[in-house]
């Protein structure tokens, strides 16, 4: 009898510490299952759906309209009439030169950036615009050096240099050395070759 009462008083300890234990697995598994919850949600709605995964692959890869990064754009001179208005087509793709003071820029004093009219590579901050007082866009520097490239123009019995977008090579005006500080250059630039967009 003496026995029996301690091995009866460690079962009943037994059974309080397995009841104690399954409580506090039962208590653990509510807990880590609760815990997840909240994150699956999260995990749903930044995972994309299969149909915006779909777009994504099928849009086009944006080009970067910062910097030249060497691939011109050739398309044929129809393309080009069809994709440019008249005035642009003249100036941009035959070198037509606008009239002074009758064009859409050259008093535009707004903060932003101007980009090609025909492909829409950044080519001038208004940061670097200043007044010339010949009635055309001017500026002292491109946003990039490489941005635009300069050609000998030998027309009209001028030697002048001509300035071309370096993407798509259409005409954008002229460079000179009559320029302010600090670069002493004078962009004269057509405002039909431009497109400005507001900062
Ligand atoms: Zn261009």
């Amino acid at each position: 009898m003496n026995l029996k009462v301690p091995v009866n008083r460690i079962n009943q300890r037994m059974r309080y510490a397995i009841l104690f234990a399954f409580a506090a697995l039962l208590v653990s598994a509510f807990g880590a299952c609760r815990m997840p919850a909240k994150p699956e949600i999260v995990s749903t709605a930044a995972t994309p759906t299969p149909q915006q995964a779909a777009t994504a692959t099928v849009e086009p890869t944006p080009s970067n309209d910062d910097v030249f990064d060497g691939n011109v754009i050739v398309k044929s001179e129809d393309e080009w009439r069809k994709q440019l208005t008249q005035d642009q087509f003249a100036v941009l793709r035959e070198g037509d030169t606008e009239p002074a003071f009758h064009n859409e820029y050259f008093d535009n004093h707004e903060h932003g950036t101007y980009y090609c009219a025909a492909c829409h590579l950044k080519l001038f901050s208004s940061e670097a615009k200043f007044e010339s007082g010949t009635g055309w866009p001017s500026f002292f520097q491109p946003v990039h050096k490489k941005n635009v490239i300069e050609v000998t123009d030998r027309q009209f019995g001028m030697v002048r240099t001509e300035v071309q977008c370096a993407r798509c090579r259409s005409h954008l005006g002229h460079v000179f050395d009559d320029g302010p500080k600090p670069t002493g250059l004078r962009y004269c630039m057509n405002s039909a070759a431009l497109r400005f967009e507001k900062d």
